[in-house]
């Protein structure tokens, strides 16, 4: 699972979830740590709590299936300053590069963007909120 942190999108089973704010007490951390619960994401049957130790700084997602807890697992974290390598991932260089070319207010492959959107628009991902953050990102 990873966690688009600035989107408040949780990438699970492939496909984008947004989750809604959320806050106070999340469980204890495999450290001993505190959990602090940052949002909340339904997808189908499950609901899925994504906490952050404030000891150690992972990230968590809790799944629950009505009030029963399945499952728990590690989550990657990606800040703005990852989203770069985190599309590289997912799109082609060229697609990649459309983006950040129309980002920075360059001239841009208007098919590789195209292209780039739909693949992220696959995953439930709108690339004028990617935009945004790569807007925001310095360099
Ligand atoms: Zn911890």
């Amino acid at each position: 699972m990873e966690y688009i942190e600035p989107l408040k999108i949780l990438i699970y089973n492939n496909r984008a979830i947004k989750g809604t704010d959320a806050e106070g007490f999340g469980g204890f951390c495999e450290c001993n740590g505190t959990l602090i619960q940052k949002t909340w994401h339904e997808a189908n049957s499950v609901k899925i709590l994504i906490a952050e130790c404030e000891k150690c700084w992972e990230t968590e997602a809790l799944v629950f299936s009505g009030s029963k807890l399945i499952e728990r697992r590690k989550v990657k974290t990606i800040k703005r300053k990852d989203i770069r390598e985190f599309l590289s991932e997912k799109l082609s260089e060229s697609e990649l590069e459309a983006i950040l070319n129309k980002a920075k207010g360059f001239d841009y492959n208007y098919s590789s963007f195209s292209r780039a959107r739909k693949k992220l628009e696959k995953i439930g991902i709108d690339v004028g909120e990617i935009l945004k953050e790569l807007i925001l990102t310095p360099k």
